[in-house]
């Protein structure tokens, strides 16, 4: 297990969600990148994956620990898969302005279908592992709950008939995206320990 990691995330959602995660599982404390050196990365990549590496590498550089880093987006069927990976960016305002945006674009649209998907870097520095993880819903048709964050009050995951700002927190990190590519990542790291390709701190 590692010592330390720094979380190369300004997202306070996203910091709890990890630190729920990862805590005593892959490092023993998970730093949050606006308390260390702060640094602002341009994500200028084409894929979740290319992002979540340039933010690893850049905080790893930077700081001269194991950083993790993720990005992640929301899909939607009826838009064509949009917003994806300008989820953050697709309504200015905050996480309310862009649920009203997400309501307002589905409005009398019967076909619901979503997707969260994460893609999660941890750069060691000297090398990147980046895994995926997808977690299917629907988008409700009013916003409901408090927890979470982002388009969390919209969205029900397969399964369950609440949305994840309902769910306990305790369940969302069971099933979400973050949590299904954090779970390919410590089987990658698992694997390549087990090969002797990389030994666990
Ligand atoms: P980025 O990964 O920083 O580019 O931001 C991804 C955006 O997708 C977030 O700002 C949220 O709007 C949305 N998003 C990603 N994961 C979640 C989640 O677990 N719940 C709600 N919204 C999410």
């Amino acid at each position: 297990m590692f010592d330390v990691i720094l979380l190369a995330t300004t997202n306070r959602g996203k910091y709890r969600e990890f630190s729920e995660i990862l805590t005593g599982v892959l490092a023993r404390k998970l730093l949050f990148a606006p308390d260390a050196a702060p640094l602002d990365v341009e994500e200028n990549g084409a894929t979740y994956a290319s992002n979540a590496v340039l933010k690893a590498r850049a905080w790893a550089a930077a700081s001269g620990l194991p950083a993790l880093a993720d990005d992640s987006g929301l899909e939607v069927e009826a838009l064509g898969w949009r917003p994806g990976l300008f989820s953050a960016r697709a309504a200015a305002g905050a996480d309310s302005d862009r649920n009203r945006w997400l309501l307002s674009e589905l409005y009398e649209k019967a076909a619901r279908r979503a997707s969260f998907v994460a893609d999660v870097a941890l750069a060691m520095p000297e090398w990147t592992l980046v895994c995926e993880g997808v977690c299917d819903g629907r988008i409700s048709e009013a916003e409901a709950g408090e927890g979470g964050f982002g388009y969390d009050p919209l969205f029900i995951p397969d399964g369950f008939n609440i949305s994840f700002a309902e769910l306990p927190m305790e369940i969302k990190n069971k099933i979400s995206h973050r949590a299904k590519a954090v779970k390919a990542l410590l089987d990658s790291l698992d694997s390549l320990d087990s090969l002797g390709k990389w030994t666990a701190p």
